[in-house]
């Protein structure tokens, strides 16, 4: 891993604006607010990384932050992952899901395979995505946005019913880990299509996209269905 003269390993982002990639169509409403401006970070620091064995298998953690925004990162490697065809998930923080066991989405189950799949293989990256809660809305609004949907709106109608955009995620800074690390090009597993056009737009090879499918259940049955109707999610 390239490191700076203090051997600190610095990730260098191009000033970028963090722009939603989906805007609210809908006139009259007011335009979504950019809370997550940490997401803009023009430097990302490596502070320390450590063993961390787990129940799916031993993996190195590496604390990131922020340099403007503060805030933490996590990422978690096995094997040497310079090179290419690395395989690696880029999965945005869910509390409710990761955490609690949330059935409202798919976000648990998802990161436990990509943990299961990564340990089997015995090399690649998971980012963990820090500020990309509700798909980049935050915690609060996400669970505003849960209200919203058990009066009836979808995930896409509730967001914008907010004021937020449907999609506030950025990966500016995900992808400029990987170029660090030596990552040339990578197996995605992910559903989502505008996580791999973010790779690509960034300079990392999609080889592959790996559909990241989890049994679905009576909670978040129509969650999927909006986000391979209204999302293009690869869900098929
Ligand atoms: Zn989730």
């Amino acid at each position: 891993m390239p490191t700076t003269r203090n051997g600190a390993f610095h990730v260098r982002i191009k000033r970028e604006r963090a722009i939603p990639l989906i805007m609210s169509p809908v006139p009259g409403r007011p335009a979504p607010i950019e809370k997550n401006s940490g997401m803009n970070d023009t430097e990302i620091e490596l502070i320390d990384s450590a063993r961390l064995p787990t129940r799916f298998g031993d993996f190195t953690a590496h604390a990131f932050k922020g340099a403007h925004s503060g805030i933490e990162h996590l990422a978690l490697s096995v094997g040497e992952v310079a090179g290419d065809d690395v395989l690696i998930r880029m999965h945005s923080e869910c509390l409710t899901g990761d955490v609690f066991g949330s059935c409202r989405c798919d976000c648990g189950p998802q990161l436990e395979l990509a943990m299961e799949k990564i340990a089997a293989e015995g090399r690649g990256i998971l980012l963990y995505l820090r500020g990309h809660e509700g798909r980049g809305i935050g915690l609060a609004e996400k669970i505003r946005a849960y209200r919203l949907q058990d009066g009836g709106l979808d995930t896409v109608d509730a967001n914008l019913a907010l004021g937020q955009a449907i999609d506030a995620r950025n990966y500016a800074f995900a992808a400029d880990l990987l170029h660090q690390w030596g990552v040339t090009s990578v197996r995605l597993m992910s559903n989502n299509p505008l996580k791999a056009a973010a790779l690509e737009k960034a300079g990392i090879r999609v080889n592959e996209q790996l559909r990241h499918i989890v049994p679905s259940n009576a909670e978040n049955e129509k969650y999927l269905a909006t986000k391979r109707t209204r999302m293009g999610h690869l869900l098929d």
